[in-house]
């Protein structure tokens, strides 16, 4: 058996080759794997130790055993393949992991990696005192001769996607704004674009989403600020958004708000007011939480989220199926149950177009047709 679909449709019609193992799924519902958009396999939750420790303080062979275990959490929890977003500090680890992946020696979802990703000089993070130089949690570049030999480079070390910032929270008194000029991410997704990378940009201030989209980034993650217009723009260009709510929603919960007893801070009330503008707006979103700032394998918040913010069960569904297959270049071999693409499959009790929560209880869970997990009689 090879590890594509051979045929797809209802019992009885759809031709079974001989000597095809029958899987019984009665009650449950049969659904292509989970597409991530937004990870940090080498991040581990902020609550257990903060961004800051983990960057500055935790050996690398120590990372790489988090970011292992990770993975399999991932892959059990119906994930079979996950876009991760930046090591944040751990070089090119992903690289590393995507091929023990490959190789069969850990277990995970297949992945599309972007290294180190890319920030503008001053504007990232950790700081410490003026004086001292720390080692960031991203590569700096600047301006054209730096911009792209760094972009070449992470493409040469491995990287599926170029991420670049293009705005941090660096303003006067803290506030997001952009980082690189218009010809600076204009200049990295040409190049990056002429080595067959697509870029993908982290920004939540308005300017820093437009300047972006008009470079041509293929997806935009946070987007807290967005404006109607921006995201009007994105959907013009098709251009996908990342919300990553549950990011936003665990880190205001670890800096103290009681979720459900106190009131919603600002944070969390601007990230419902953007989701629905974006929604609105008719922009292409992604299934992309952020996830490794809460744990791995908990993947689902972000989807329960999505529908607690406005988004249809069904559209969240497809959103972490065939509308991040597209997203990712992957339409030909991923995101639905047809016949030809690479057999992803995963089984879930209940019926998740009804209440995705039912993606909590994930049962089978098959990658490239290799069974990870499977119903117990
Ligand atoms: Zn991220």
């Amino acid at each position: 058996m090879g590890d594509r679909i051979a045929s797809a449709g209802p019992v009885g019609r759809a031709p079974l080759p001989a000597g095809a193992r029958i899987i019984e799924l009665t009650g449950m519902t049969l659904l292509p794997g989970l597409i991530e958009g937004h990870s940090h396999l080498l991040l581990h939750p902020y609550d257990e130790t903060p961004w800051t420790s983990q960057v500055l303080n935790e050996p690398l062979a120590m990372r790489v055993a988090y970011a292992v275990r990770a993975a399999e959490a991932t892959l059990m929890a119906g994930v079979t393949t996950m876009r991760d977003l930046g090591t944040e500090g751990a070089g090119y680890a992903d690289v590393g992991l995507k091929r023990a992946i490959e190789e069969g020696v850990i277990a995970g979802p297949r992945l599309l990696v972007s290294t180190r990703a890319i920030v503008a000089t001053g504007s990232y993070q950790p700081k410490g005192a003026p004086e001292h130089e720390l080692p960031l949690g991203a590569e700096p570049a600047d301006g054209v001769d730096e911009l792209t030999r760094v972009v070449r480079d992470q493409m040469g070390k491995g990287a599926d996607w170029i991420k670049v910032y293009a705005d941090y929270r660096w303003g006067p008194a803290g506030e997001a704004l952009p980082t690189f000029t218009q010809d600076e991410l204009n200049l990295i997704v040409r190049v990056a674009n002429s080595g067959g990378r697509p870029v993908v940009a982290h920004a939540s201030s308005p300017e820093a989403m437009r300047r972006a989209v008009l470079a041509g980034v293929e997806s935009i993650e946070h987007g807290d600020g967005g404006t109607p217009e921006v995201f009007r723009l994105m959907g013009e260009r098709g251009v996908a958004f990342c919300p990553t709510i549950a990011a936003g929603d665990a880190v205001t919960q670890y800096a103290g708000w009681q979720k459900g007893t106190e009131p919603e801070p600002g944070r969390i009330q601007r990230k419902r007011d953007s989701f629905r503008a974006a929604l609105d707006a008719g922009t292409p979103i992604c299934f992309g939480g952020d996830v490794g700032v809460y744990p791995h394998g908990d993947n689902v918040r972000e989807l329960e989220l999505m529908v607690e913010y406005g988004m249809a069960p069904v559209d969240a569904l497809l959103a972490a199926t065939s509308r991040n297959a597209l997203m990712l270049h992957l339409e030909e071999d991923l995101g639905s149950v047809r016949q030809g693409l690479l057999a992803d499959l995963i089984a879930v009790r209940g019926d998740p177009t009804q209440d995705v929560s039912a993606l909590r209880d994930v049962v089978l869970v098959m990658k490239g047709g290799v069974i990870w997990r499977e119903p117990r009689d």
